[in-house]
């Protein structure tokens, strides 16, 4: 059995380095021994697949990418943990560590530079506070990678896999949905992370599509219509559609009318298909 799947272990590494968690970075580590190797499974790391991780923290994770990947490229933010990665995962000669902010590496580079042109995936425990900023900007940056598996609070996993078009889904979800097809692959609950976060957690599976499932010319006007349709859940579409994007009702109706929607609609209701339908119909005003 792997050294760091034992919990006495990790907490004596981390001990030992006068380690003491950080709330504003996310950081609450897994101590569930079932959880990792499952994850890493799912994510399709392989002998072939390489594996970027976010965030690897003590390296319970990394431990199980090094394990079935050729090679693992883990990028952390927190200087403190550089040792304690080195020690727990000095077993393992294909993990490169590197010490930076995942916001603001420029990740194709890194891919390329790494992998060359081999497939990749990214596999990652996701520190809370960055959610949704770190999965947009992977997404948006159209990485060469197959999956985006990582562990999100359960509430964010629900909204991020909801299909557009049903009550749980919000702008995320249809964001999401342009590059990926998610998918829910198992819940978590909070006490497998040490300190215990307040909520339970899940791993999602984002695979990427070559093609976006819509047909639109104007992707950044797509994501602004998508925004501002959300912007005020409550509200008729024609309403939040409005002062989402400083256009009288009127011109708002005409468009939605065009587009077949109802002016009474509501942002939930709006599947993919009638996204971009509102969006073509906004060129042609
Ligand atoms: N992978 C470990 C596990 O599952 O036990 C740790 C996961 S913990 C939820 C999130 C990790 O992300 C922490 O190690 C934290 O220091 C790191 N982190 C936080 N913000 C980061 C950022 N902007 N870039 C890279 N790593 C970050």
């Amino acid at each position: 059995m792997s050294k760091l799947t034992d919990i006495s272990y990790v907490k004596g590494v981390l001990s030992k380095y006068g380690f003491t968690f950080s709330k504003a970075l996310g950081q609450n580590f897994l101590i569930n021994p079932n959880v990792c190797p499952k994850m890493a499974e799912m994510s399709g790391a392989s002998e072939t697949v390489g594996a970027i991780e976010i965030g690897p923290g003590a390296g319970v994770l990394t431990n199980e990418l090094a394990k079935i990947s050729h090679k693992v490229v883990a990028v952390e933010l927190d200087k403190r943990l550089l040792p304690v990665l080195n020690e727990t995962l000095s077993e393992h000669k294909n993990i490169k560590i590197i010490h930076g902010d995942v916001m603001k590496l420029d990740l194709k580079k890194v891919i390329e530079q790494e992998f060359g042109s081999g497939e990749v995936v990214v596999c990652a425990n996701l520190p809370y506070y960055i959610t949704s900023p770190v999965i947009m900007r992977l997404l948006e940056e159209r990485l060469p990678i197959n999956t985006l598996t990582v562990m999100v609070q359960k509430e964010a996993a629900d909204r991020i896999c909801a299909a557009p078009g049903t009550r749980a889904s919000g702008a995320i979800s249809a964001a999401v949905h342009y590059y990926s097809a998610p998918e829910l692959l198992f819940k978590v609950s909070k006490g497998s992370f040490i300190p215990s976060p307040k909520v339970d957690s899940a791993v999602i599976r984002m695979n990427i599509l070559k093609e976006p499932p819509i047909n639109i010319t104007n992707e950044q006007l797509f994501f602004k219509i998508v925004k501002a349709s959300f912007s005020q859940r409550r509200k008729t579409l024609s309403n939040s559609l409005s002062s989402g994007m400083s256009m009288s009702k009127s011109e708002i109706n005409e468009i939605l009318s065009s587009a077949g929607i109802k002016p009474t609609a509501r942002a939930e209701e709006m599947t993919m298909e009638q996204f971009a339908e509102i969006v073509n119909q906004f060129r042609n005003t």
